[in-house]
């Protein structure tokens, strides 16, 4: 996977890219960072890349040209790369596992972080194939949300994470929220490990987790319930969980 980002403060992404999962991705060769400043890309003698917005009213505007010629330099070695360029933007489709698993698909991934008021729609509407919000708030800049989808996108590769299993167990993977997980000690401050955990019994284990499953899943997001195919015995589980719940 190549990730490109355009930003216009390239050093914001030095710690993230640059420590634990992430830089050991990129040291076993599993992706490639390339962080580009933007700036860099403009005709303007006074390298601007931003002005003020035509029919007046406050803030700046990211101008088109800087982040056009800039999307052309990256693909033009392999024009018909499999790659998604994508808009960080809170107006675009909220960001989600599901989208996760659909981006790690693709070879080289490009982003625009935009920065002040937002950005030319020219850039919107003819030059990206995807835009992402990662939540109903609004960011000072599209840097956060970039790392925050190379992250997510990055530990779904082959080979990024030590454990195959860990990622194919996490929540939303699933359609439903992971289980709770203990380790040592057995007792702490009086608080003990459900014995099922200890007992050794893997098929009891799982069918114990899957249930936990289910009920922190009904607890705290029972919409992705509705999203999803439920089997019989998990139906019933819910059933005998809200009957619990009404005692
Ligand atoms: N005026 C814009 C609006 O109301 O839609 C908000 C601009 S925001 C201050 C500046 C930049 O931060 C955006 O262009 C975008 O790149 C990024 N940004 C802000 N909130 C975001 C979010 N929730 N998800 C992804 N990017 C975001």
């Amino acid at each position: 996977m190549r990730y490109d980002v355009l930003t216009l403060f390239p050093e914001m992404f030095r710690g993230v890219l640059g420590n634990s999962i992430l830089k050991k991705a990129e040291e076993k060769q599993l992706v490639s960072y390339n962080i580009v400043d933007f700036r860099s890309y403009s005709q303007d003698k006074h390298q601007r890349v931003d002005d003020y917005p035509y029919g007046g009213g406050g803030g700046m505007v990211l101008t088109p040209q800087p982040i056009f010629d800039a999307i052309d330099d990256l693909t033009k070695d392999n024009p018909s790369a499999k790659r998604r360029i994508i808009l960080l933007c809170p107006q675009g489709e909220r960001y989600t596992q599901k989208k996760a698993e659909q981006l790690v698909e693709y070879d080289q991934l490009i982003f625009i972080c935009g920065h002040y008021e937002g950005y030319d729609e020219r850039i919107r509407e003819h030059l990206v194939t995807d835009e992402i919000s990662i939540g109903d708030y609004v960011l000072t800049g599209g840097e956060l949300g970039a790392m925050v989808i190379i992250d997510s996108v990055t530990r779904l590769l082959s080979g990024v994470l030590g454990n195959e299993t860990s990622a194919v167990t996490d929540s939303f993977s699933t359609g439903l929220l992971e289980y709770p997980h203990y380790t040592r000690p057995v007792e702490f401050r009086g608080l003990k490990v459900p014995d099922i955990l200890l007992s050794g019994h893997h098929k009891n284990i799982e069918e114990w987790r899957h249930r936990e499953s289910i009920k922190r899943t009904l607890e705290r997001r029972p919409d992705l319930l509705n999203e999803r195919e439920l089997t019989e015995r998990e139906k019933k589980w819910i059933e005998i969980l809200n009957e619990e719940d009404k005692n």
